[in-house]
């Protein structure tokens, strides 16, 4: 394969092999206009692991995201989701796998509705998904203002913005609101697609300290994709180097500053202050 890099790979943690919960082989989209966003690429995703996924603007980091998410469809390639193949799921057993798979995006203004009151944003997914019975909503499944305050609390929002709008939250909040509305499903694996960047610095770190919480709290996965390093090293136990749709590094997060890395993952570490 062009990568060289192994299709699958098995984490220990704590003596124990981990099953990868998400396995991507050979994935190449081409856009029209002859854009080869992703050419070849394969990696795989350990239950309970936060990948990083690092690349400067135009690598490809957002196309495989929504590969991910079925938001856009592969040419080539295979991506399981706890072996099943959600590039090919269509119907019934699409919607199904999908309810495993969350995303935040950059921009929170656009992600959500902004005629929607918050508590109904929260909880929207939940009323596409009525037979998904959370355990942290176990008792209050049918109470909907009581389970969006539920979630709005695991993130740090109070009952007082039940009732807002978007516009009337900051940028911060309104990423806790699409973090508090991912988490709704309690999803396996959470694809976090630049989620500090539209942010305020001084909020920036809240936020990755949030999120590193809650990825514990529900035992879930992530797909940290960043052009930050600072932020993906924060983050993740692994991290994978893209550069123009190919990923030419993958490593453990404590090996970043080895000099054996990548000539292109050097100048990340380079150029950005840690
Ligand atoms: P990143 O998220 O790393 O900035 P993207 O995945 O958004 O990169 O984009 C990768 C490449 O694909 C870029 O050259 C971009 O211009 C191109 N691209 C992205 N989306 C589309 C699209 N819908 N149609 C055509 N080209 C696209
Ligand atoms: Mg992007």
């Amino acid at each position: 394969m062009g990568t060289g890099l192994p299709v699958t790979t098995r984490i220990a943690k704590g003596g124990t092999l981990l099953t990868p919960l998400l396995e991507i082989n050979r994935l190449s989209k081409c856009y029209p206009g002859r854009v080869n966003a992703l050419v070849d690429v394969s990696f795989s995703l350990a239950e309970g692991e936060c990948l990083g996924l690092v690349g400067e603007s135009g690598s490809g980091k957002s196309t495989l995201a929504k590969l991910i998410l079925r938001l856009e469809t592969p040419d080539q390639g295979e991506i399981l989701l706890d072996g099943a193949p959600l590039h090919a799921l269509r119907g019934r057993a699409l919607k199904n796998a999908r309810k495993h798979v969350q995303v935040i995006f950059q921009d929170p203004t656009a992600s959500l509705n902004p005629r929607l009151p918050i508590w109904k944003t929260v909880i929207e997914p939940l009323e596409n998904y009525p037979d998904v019975s959370p355990s942290f909503l176990s008792g209050i499944r049918h109470a909907k203002r009581q389970m969006a305050a539920v979630l709005l609390d695991k993130v740090g929002l109070g009952p007082d913005v039940l009732d807002r709008v978007p516009a009337q939250l900051s940028g911060g909040q309104r990423q806790r609101v699409a973090i508090a509305r991912s988490l709704s499903l309690q999803p396996k694996l959470l694809v976090c697609d630049e989620p500090t960047s539209s942010l305020d610095v001084s909020v920036q770190a809240q936020i990755l300290n949030l999120l590193k919480g809650l990825k514990n709290d529900f035992n879930m996965s992530y797909l940290f994709i960043s052009h930050d390093i600072a932020a993906v090293h924060f983050m993740s136990d692994r991290i994978a180097v893209l550069k123009k749709g190919r990923l030419v590094d993958v490593f453990a997060s404590g090996q970043l500053f080895e000099t054996r890395r990548h000539p292109y993952t050097r100048q990340f570490t380079n150029c950005q202050p840690m």
